[in-house]
């Protein structure tokens, strides 16, 4: 029986007159891939957000592996790894030296190569973060969530503009992250992203989860109202046809 690694109970959160969270609870258990899905607006940056300690909540409870956000924020802090956004790298460092950097400020004692390694990206070592492509930007901006060896990652649309190769590679970066043991909290536009990835997804609509399982569980329940789609699924979707005339491989690598 697995345990409950983040619990979130009747989190609200206002700006100013406006509730952009509006009640949620949920439980993540430790081990699992949970997606938080829903439109632009719905609330998932800021639930984010403030379980990552970076935004005061206006009510509710929020325990990350036993510490309370209102008591333990260092605490939480310390066992989290969430990803930066793209400009917080500095410009004139490579990937060495930023991996470096970022292991100073956590106080940690890690091999750069090796964590470079474990995302792909050994080769780029003395290159600088402005030199990468898209895809190795996005493994570089993981791997920084791991200098801590955190319990729990938090991605942020981390796919998001890039080619069906790198994001199947990016889909296999989060999949090894999870088998050594690190929970991963993830926001997706894409569903099949979700639907290959998460062991159970939120919806959030307009500061609310409005469904909550895994992805076969809610495909299923829609079925069962009698859904169907409009045209007959093809054995392959266009992305396949794609990927298989481009070939599995990465490029620019
Ligand atoms: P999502 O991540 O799902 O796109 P957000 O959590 O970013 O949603 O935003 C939820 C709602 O809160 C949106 O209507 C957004 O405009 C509003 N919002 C987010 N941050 C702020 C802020 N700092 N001040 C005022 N409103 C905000």
């Amino acid at each position: 029986m697995s345990k409950v690694i983040i619990s979130v109970k009747g989190l609200v959160k206002h700006y100013g007159h406006f509730e952009a969270v509006k009640g949620i609870s949920f439980d993540v258990q430790e081990g699992e891939i949970f997606g938080l899905l829903g439109p632009n607006g719905a609330g998932k940056s800021t639930t984010l957000e403030i379980i990552e300690t970076l935004r005061e909540k206006t009510a509710g409870e929020v325990i990350v592996d036993g510490f309370n956000l209102d008591s333990d924020p260092n605490e939480i802090k310390k066992i989290i790894g969430v990803q930066l956004q793209t400009s917080g790298f500095y410009p004139g460092l490579n990937l060495l030296e930023l991996i470096d950097l970022f292991a100073g400020l956590y106080n940690r004692n890690i091999d750069p190569r090796e964590l470079l390694k474990s995302v792909n990206l050994e080769d780029k070592a003395k290159n600088k973060y402005k030199e990468l492509s898209g895809g190795q930007k996005q493994r570089f901006s993981i791997a920084t969530t791991l200098i801590n060896q955190p319990k729990i990652i938090f991605l942020d649309e981390p796919t998001t503009g890039l080619d069906p190769q790198a994001r199947r590679n990016l889909w296999d970066l989060v999949q090894k992250i999870r088998s050594q043991g690190t929970t991963v909290i993830i926001t997706t536009h894409y569903m099949d992203e979700a639907e290959v990835l998460c062991d159970r997804i939120a919806i959030i609509d307009s500061g609310k989860i409005i469904a909550l399982d895994t992805p076969d569980k809610l495909i299923d329940e829609l079925v069962a109202t009698g859904f169907e789609r409009p045209k007959e699924v093809k054995k392959a979707n266009l992305e396949d046809v794609f990927i298989n005339l481009t070939g599995h491989a990465l490029r620019g690598e």
